[in-house]
């Protein structure tokens, strides 16, 4: 019995590492088109920044290291060109036939900018801007797009020294719908000397370096010529178990949608941690088992020239495309005890009035924003309400919280609003 995997990152070697582990007789053999795997993209902003010395760091196994750890082959530089589900063969871009049983497509996302622009989305873009920005530091440097990958990459040129401008088409920062986020997140870069420029549709500024950073759509054009369908999403869309309308393949990480659960709807938020995690479930049903992949309430955090900012579930404008009924709040408190070199931090609240489920939620800070933003998302996935989350008993002691931590300060604001 043969798995093929389609995707030598995140996604496809979770899937692989679990179904070997799990199926000791299963042949698993990885393919992947790039010449390296199992690398961190998410370091890549802290790689040009200098706190990650070497690219190197970044990769946790190569091809001969995974096969030691984990007797699961890999080949690099072999790209699957075709899939024929009806003999279960894949064809490579040299012409090899390969035989699968059972199969993962991994193939997760593609950077959407012009031909011949400089992107941060393979390790081997991080690797080409590192060696480009040693050998030309640039005086001034433009980042294009400000998702969570250009206000990071923004953060860490200017971080070196460099004059760095992020420009946006759009009047707001990180696609959200937030005027009130945008401004304090302006502030703190503009703070740190990075030009934001906002509702931008002319010619991006002069400079010696342009990086795109804007935006991603899944990689799915291998899948979609195989008869694998599609969500509205536009990503391959899944059943719990991973599995797509193929019987026997499974897709997982960028390149496949997930169940949103709080709007109970279909989702494309391409993230590392929940391609590991989907990856980890396909492996398995792969290999015979019956898991299921819950879906994600979207939590993310990225750090943006110092500032802590991090969300999970809806905002109140998704809410209420969603159909719901919000209300929100967003509060000022500190992170710490006042007295105790307490930091600002802002935390925003999502609810809904008919029922008080809890929605959403937002927090800034300089510390504890991951430890709030994952209490809302445990909150968020029990599906509890606004209520629930200020009878809950958190931790207090002044170096690390106020004696009334910022979350609970912020749901006793929002039941006087439900
Ligand atoms: C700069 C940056 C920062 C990030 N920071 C974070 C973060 O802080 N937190 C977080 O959760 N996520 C972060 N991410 C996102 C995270 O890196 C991705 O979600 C994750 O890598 C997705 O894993 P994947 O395995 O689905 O896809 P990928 O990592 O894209 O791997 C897919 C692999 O499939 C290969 N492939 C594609 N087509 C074929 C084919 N036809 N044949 C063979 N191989 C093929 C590709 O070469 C690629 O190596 C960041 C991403 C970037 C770029």
């Amino acid at each position: 019995m043969r798995l093929v995997v389609i995707g030598g990152v995140a996604a496809g070697l979770s899937a692989a590492a679990r179904a070997k582990r799990l199926d000791a007789s299963l042949e698993v053999l990885v393919l992947e088109k790039g010449d390296q795997i199992s690398y961190s993209a998410c370091g890549l902003p802290y790689l040009l920044e200098g706190q990650v010395r070497d690219w190197r760091q970044l990769v946790g196994f190569t091809a001969d290291e995974f096969l030691g750890a984990k007797n699961v082959s890999v080949r690099t530089s072999t790209e699957v060109a075709a899939i024929a589900h009806s003999r279960r063969e894949l064809t490579t871009h040299s012409g090899e036939k390969l035989h699968y049983d059972k199969l993962v497509v991994a193939t997760g996302a593609r950077a959407r900018c012009p031909e011949q622009c400089m992107p941060l989305h393979t390790l081997a873009d991080g690797v080409r801007l590192w060696e480009h920005l040693r050998q030309t530091p640039p005086a001034r440097a433009v980042v294009l797009g400000a998702g969570y990958i250009g206000i990071e990459l923004a953060g860490a040129l200017r971080a070196r020294g460099w004059g760095v401008t992020l420009v946006d088409r759009s009047e707001h920062l990180l696609q959200r719908d937030d005027t009130e986020l945008t401004a304090t997140l302006r502030r703190v870069m503009e703070r740190h000397g990075v030009r934001v420029l906002l509702a931008h549709n002319g010619p991006p500024p002069e400079a010696e370096l342009t990086v795109h950073a804007t935006g991603l759509q899944p990689n799915v054009t291998l899948a979609e010529g195989a008869g694998i369908e599609l969500g509205r999403t536009g990503a391959i869309r899944v059943t719990e178990r991973m599995e797509t309308n193929l019987a026997g393949v499974f897709a997982a990480g960028d390149c496949a949608e997930t169940l949103h659960r709080v709007t109970g709807s279909p989702t494309w938020i391409p993230l590392g941690t929940t391609a590991n995690k989907m990856g980890r479930v396909a492996g398995a049903n792969a290999a015979g088992r019956r898991e299921r992949f819950p879906g994600v309430t979207g939590t993310s955090i990225l750090r943006a020239c110092g500032l802590g900012v991090a969300f999970t579930g809806v905002s109140q404008a998704q809410a209420r495309q969603a159909g719901f009924r919000p209300a929100a709040v967003r509060i000022q408190s500190r992170d710490r005890a006042a007295y105790f070199r307490g930091r600002p931090v802002t935390v925003e609240l999502v609810a809904d009035c008919e029922t008080g489920r809890l929605l959403g939620g937002s927090v800034l800070g300089e510390y504890g924003v991951e430890g709030r933003i994952n209490v809302l998302a445990t909150a968020l996935q029990a599906r509890m309400t606004v209520e629930d989350l200020l009878g809950l008993d958190l931790a207090y002691a002044p170096p690390y919280a106020p004696v009334m931590d910022a979350l609970l300060v912020a749901a006793q604001q929002l039941v006087k609003e439900l």
